[in-house]
């Protein structure tokens, strides 16, 4: 037993469900906050918990690169290792082996590729990123696959998203035959029920806990080879499946557009996690089209920069307007930083170049990011999809 999935309400193509992962239940649909190098840039695990975070993400190309994965095993596992008793979920390492090296050689066997640290040279395959993600630990792991760029002609794609088909094979062979090496020794996942809706004790405590393993569509903006991914990937079969090679540069209608058509050719009964995205209307729009799972940097890397989401639209808190608007950044939002600090001091921590500018905005951002998600929720098991979309949709921008 690893995961189970359990859908609790359907409205159109939304639906809201339970994902029982060893660590911790979670409900979808779900927005995954990003804690790259086992940290979620500028927040604490305690904040994370009171945020109502139920799953993170780690990048296992960090990570791998530092400590190292040797060292988080002997730690007893990424959970133990950065004090997280909730869910978690890591990426193959592909993304950032393609987005962050521009020396990167492609074969059949995998990709050789130089540290962003120090330069040395480095390898990965479907096997070494199993063997990577299964010394990390996470609840929930990913395929190695080549997420193909854009824009990209139509033999590229088609040979990129085959070479993701025969890795996806690869990477279960060696999932299968490994994953009893995780480095959790049973019973001792320490479970935390930070779900808003109470289950049966029986179905928390899966045993014995393993990993899961998801599988990734590729196929870049064409249908039939969406289709043809889709199908490929469920033949080789997985408990759950991602959407990846979005978000990569495309205009926003046609991320919609691919995520609709990729949908149709995925199982209703396992969860379905679009990758990288987006804005706060769209993992509305994307939840509303069926989506169970979604990951962004956007709301930790904006609040580094400045930019803030809140229910009246995006603030960016560095302008001169802010410097003596004693309100708080967002009236409808109960978030710590909101019930305590004013316009004018975010801008004044912001202009001053202060570290806690960084962690205020963070606590924020992800704040309204799952608060957002909790609403789109609850809208859904009432039935009240469009009218959530359209109300979002019509925030006025600033
Ligand atoms: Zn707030």
């Amino acid at each position: 037993m690893s995961i189970s999935f359990h859908i609790d309400s359907i409205s159109g193509p939304a639906r809201t469900g339970r994902l029982l992962t060893p660590h911790a239940a979670i409900d979808t649909p779900v927005f995954m906050p990003v804690g790259t190098v086992g940290s979620v840039k500028g927040v604490s695990q305690d904040i994370l918990e009171e945020l109502g975070a139920q799953i993170i993400l780690g990048n296992t190309y960090h990570l791998y690169l530092r400590p190292g994965v040797s060292t988080v095993r002997k730690l007893g596992g990424l959970h133990r290792f950065i004090s997280w008793r909730r869910a978690m979920l890591t990426d193959s390492g592909g993304f950032q082996v393609f987005s962050l090296n521009e020396l990167r050689k492609v074969t059949e066997e995998g990709v050789t590729f130089r540290s962003h640290l120090d330069g040395s040279s480095h390898f990965f395959s479907p096997e070494s990123s199993m063997e990577a993600q299964i010394g990390l630990g996470a609840d929930i792991i990913m395929v190695f696959d080549e997420c193909t760029e854009y824009p990209a002609d139509a033999a590229r794609v088609r040979a990129s998203m085959e070479m993701t088909a025969r890795w996806a094979a690869r990477s279960k062979k060696y999932f299968e035959e490994h994953k009893h090496e995780v480095p959790w020794t049973q019973g001792s996942a320490v479970r935390d029920q930070g779900s808003e809706t109470p289950a049966s004790p029986l179905t928390l405590t899966p045993s014995p806990s393993t990993q899961s393993l998801f599988g990734i569509v590729q196929g870049g903006m064409d249908r039939a080879l969406r289709k043809e991914s889709a199908e490929r990937t469920i033949e080789i079969g997985f408990p759950g499946y991602a959407i990846g090679g979005l978000s990569v540069g495309e205009p926003r209608e046609l991320t919609r557009e691919i995520i609709e058509a990729t949908l149709e050719h995925l199982p209703k009964d396992k969860p379905r996690y679009v990758m990288g995205v987006g804005t706060p209307e769209e993992i509305v729009e994307y939840a509303n089209l069926g989506i169970d799972m979604m990951d962004c940097v956007l709301p930790t890397r904006a609040a580094r920069h400045g930019l803030l989401f809140t229910s009246e639209g995006k603030v960016s808190i560095k302008q001169a307007r802010y410097a003596q608007d004693s309100g708080p950044l967002d009236p409808n939002c109960a978030c710590r930083v909101c019930q305590r600090y004013s316009r004018a001091y975010l801008r004044h921590l912001y202009a001053s170049n202060e570290v806690l500018a960084q962690v205020l905005n963070t606590i924020h951002n992800l704040s309204f990011y799952l608060d957002t998600m909790r609403r789109v929720r609850h809208s859904i098991s009432l039935g009240e999809e469009s009218r959530f979309l359209s109300r979002v949709g019509s925030r006025p921008k600033s």
